[in-house]
């Protein structure tokens, strides 16, 4: 068969690049070896675990409220009926995206396809192998856990992320190796389920990559529900014997002799899925860590082919993905369009939450880009007070110069949501004083976004700072 465009993939890359082509009026064969459209985002990553965390959050929050003298008792957890629920949420998703390829009237196929020259592909599907040549093709493959030698060992006590997902039981101990994000979202819906969970990190902090100030809000409380974080640490050997994962470790905070866990979870990052048969039969070319190398416009070095999404570069994440889907399209139907954010957000949907988006203190830093820094803590906040969790901080990283906002990280409950207002800020080059003079609504978390301006100028009502003596 003959088509206008093709897409490798499924995901938040590959599926948006379908629809948003056949809305344009392309003929589009959408190709993933998923029985729907979705990919890992939707299957195995960003769905399943939001629903499982949503679970957790329930859980933490009835347990909380006994603080102010509301008990529900001893929560009792149907695990069979947790796990049919989250592949329901995931079911419903994916059905839905189905729906909506073919309203759009894309084909999808389903199948592992593999180049066979620039503009054609081969599929192999449970019917055969079928050829699809395509004027333009768009690779979005994603990625793949990555697997640590003797860690990774060939045992059902050893999950990844996506058997993790599958929530297989509650293990009384977890080990979690890796503290980035994907190791901290799950440890947190592991340990809200009441297995003991300790997590090891190499380096020196939770969540490398976030400012520390913000990571150290989500890191205390993970302290306190963890039964031990151990930093500047790595696994050196996993066995599975009769007694359950004997671990052995070294490093700063190993524990002495080897530990017994029913289970350990490998979250150490992911590979990008380049190594597609017959790639090297194009001029497409793959970068040291394997993500394929792409222009402004996500065009790879063979013209006809385009990347996008975990497969072309980091940020790995689902939204980037959709953004650079819909350049790619435009670009194939010839628009000047280029891939250019001033801000890309990120979430950690831990308890509490962490985002952040734009310029970070941290690169600030390591970038030599003076940089003042506005912080407004949620203790001042009514609204968090109101909920309890005053455990929460929004910062502002402003040009000093222009007053520009170049970044904002918010940790806190709901810090997901509130993310947008400083993502918008970036995109649109709104300065301090822009947030500070938005109203906004009383009592909300989103006031702290302006307070924290307030901050800047020295104006924070529910922030006192003594005056500095002008004598
Ligand atoms: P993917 O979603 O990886 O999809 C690629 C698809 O291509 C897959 O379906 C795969 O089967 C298919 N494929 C690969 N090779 C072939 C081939 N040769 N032929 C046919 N099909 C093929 N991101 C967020 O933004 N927010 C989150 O909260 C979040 N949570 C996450 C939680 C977990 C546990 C994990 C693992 C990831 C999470 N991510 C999150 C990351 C997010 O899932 C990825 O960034 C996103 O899925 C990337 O989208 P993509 O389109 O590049 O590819």
């Amino acid at each position: 068969m003959t088509t206008r465009l093709a897409v490798i993939g499924a995901g938040p890359g590959g599926y948006v690049a379908a629809f948003h082509a056949a809305d344009a009026g392309m003929q589009v064969t959408l190709i993933d070896a998923d029985p729907n459209p979705g990919g890992v985002c939707t299957f195995r990553g960003c769905i399943p675990s939001k629903a499982l965390l949503h679970a957790a959050r329930v859980l933490d929050e009835a347990r909380h409220a006994e603080a102010f003298g509301v008990s529900f008792g001893k929560p009792s957890i149907d695990v069979d009926k947790l796990r049919a629920w989250k592949d329901a949420v995931v079911k419903k998703q994916t059905g839905g995206l189905g729906l909506l390829a073919r309203a759009r009237k894309v084909k999808f196929i389903q199948g592992r396809a593999s180049f066979v020259d620039a503009r054609t592909l081969s599929v192999e599907t449970s019917a055969g192998e079928q050829k699809v040549e395509a004027d333009a093709i768009i690779i979005a493959t994603g990625s793949r856990p990555t697997t640590v030698p003797n860690v990774s060992i060939e045992s059902p006590k050893v999950l990844d992320s996506t058997t993790a997902l599958e929530l297989p039981d509650v293990p009384s101990r977890l080990l979690v190796v890796g503290g980035g994000y994907i190791g901290l979202e799950l440890g947190t819906v592991y340990a809200a389920l009441g297995s003991k969970v300790t997590v090891v990190e190499m380096t020196d902090g939770l969540l490398p990559g976030a400012d520390r100030d913000l990571a150290a809000v989500v890191a205390k409380r993970m302290e306190s529900c963890a039964e031990a974080i151990l930093l500047e640490t790595k696994v050196t050997s996993v066995r599975d014997d009769k007694k359950g994962l004997s671990v052995a470790f070294e490093g700063k905070n190993a524990p002495g002799g080897s530990q017994v866990f029913d289970r350990v979870l490998v979250a150490v990052g992911r590979r990008p899925n380049s190594n597609i048969a017959g790639l090297d039969r194009t001029k497409v070319k793959v970068n040291q860590r394997g993500f394929i190398e792409v222009d402004a416009q996500r065009r790879t070095a063979e013209p006809s082919i385009f990347a996008i999404g975990d497969v072309a570069g980091d940020p790995m994440l689902a939204h980037k993905a959709s953004h650079e889907a819909r350049v790619a399209v435009e670009a194939i139907h010839g628009k000047p369009s280029v891939f250019e954010p001033r801000a890309i957000p990120a979430v950690v949907f831990t308890d509490p939450e962490l985002a952040w988006t734009g310029l970070t203190e941290t690169d600030a830093k390591r970038q030599n880009i003076p940089v003042e820094i506005a912080k407004y803590p949620w203790a001042a906040s009514g609204r968090a007070t109101t909920l309890d969790r005053p455990d929460g901080m929004t910062k502002l990283v402003i040009d000093p110069e222009t007053e520009r906002i170049l970044g904002v990280g918010i940790v806190g409950v709901g810090a997901g949501e509130l993310i947008s207002e400083g993502t918008l800020a970036i995109e649109m080059g709104a300065l301090a004083s822009d947030l500070k003079l938005t109203i906004h609504p009383h009592p909300t978390l989103s006031e702290t976004v302006m307070e924290a301006a307030d901050v800047f100028y020295g104006e924070s009502a529910h922030v006192y700072k003594p005056k500095k003596s002008k004598i």
